[in-house]
């Protein structure tokens, strides 16, 4: 079975160590929520998975279906089928969507596999069609002048397009109003199948409403410090992060 390995996982972002001991085993087929504080640690733990230069993995292990990745660039990893949707995706004027999305999809494959400049426009056209995006947004550059809900919308259709098998998505719904929220929750759930596997990160229960997760962790201070199922999305919407991590003895708590 496929599968995405974190085994105690300590990195630094410029001399700070942030992430102090991270476990977590993501098997093909689950969803996972990964709930936290703002500064918990959840966007440096994405890009380590991903290998973004800027994260010092000190300690521990990232395994791809048995094998360590933490020594592969990002590019590696992607054609290895590791996405990362960005709390904040970057824009690239004079890139545009289709050229973009094309050139990813096709990056990942061997020359006999190339997708055809039909099939590509069909699946971009049902993609787009899902998500209730406008036509015209696929020949518009990269995020440019993109809306906060734009963007991520279009997160969610490199997710469709490329069709990983696993992802993580960054606060995928932070700046979201509740009809654009559906919307990539359904994009997501689409998805939803056996050979798909996700990390879904947020701050809020809002979007687990609508993705139900399978397992779910509370990470503090760098580290995961509760994991359970959706009874833990309940109480963290009773009790909020403060008092759970006051049980837990986790003190100088950001949120
Ligand atoms: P979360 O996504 O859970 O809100 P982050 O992973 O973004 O948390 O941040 C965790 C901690 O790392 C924060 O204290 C943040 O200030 C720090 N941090 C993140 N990126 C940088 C950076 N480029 N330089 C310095 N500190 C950073
Ligand atoms: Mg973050």
């Amino acid at each position: 079975m496929s599968t995405l390995e974190i085994r105690n996982l300590y990195a630094m972002v410029e001399d700070k160590e942030i992430l102090k001991g991270i476990n977590l085993t993501l098997k093909i087929g689950e969803i996972h929520a990964i709930m936290g504080p703002n500064g918990a640690g959840k966007s440096t733990l994405s890009a380590a998975i991903m290998g973004y230069p800027n994260i010092k993995v000190t300690q521990g292990e990232i395994f791809l279906d048995g094998a360590n990745i933490l020594k592969c660039s990002i590019d590696q990893r992607a054609r290895d089928g590791l996405f990362l949707a960005m709390q904040y995706p970057l824009e690239i004027p004079g890139v545009t969507n289709t050229n973009f999305l094309r050139a990813a999809i096709n990056a990942r494959v061997s020359n006999e596999d190339k997708i055809s400049v039909r099939d590509f426009l069909q699946k971009l056209d049902e993609k787009m069609a899902l998500l209730n995006m406008p036509e015209e947004m696929s020949e518009r550059y990269l995020n440019e002048g993109f809306s906060g809900g734009e963007k991520k919308r279009n997160e969610i259709l490199q997710l469709l397009m490329l069709e990983p098998r696993f992802a993580i998505l960054d606060e995928i719904d932070s700046g979201l109003d509740i009809d654009a929220l559906k919307i990539v929750a359904k994009g997501v759930n689409a998805m939803r199948k056996k050979s798909f596997g996700a990390l879904l990160i947020t701050h809020y229960q809002r979007l687990l409403n609508y993705i139900k997760p399978d397992i779910v962790h509370i990470m503090m201070n760098g580290q995961i410090v509760v994991t359970g199922d959706f009874a833990l999305v309940k109480r963290l919407e009773r009790e909020g992060y403060a008092k759970i991590s006051k049980e837990l003895g986790i003190a100088s708590l950001e949120v």
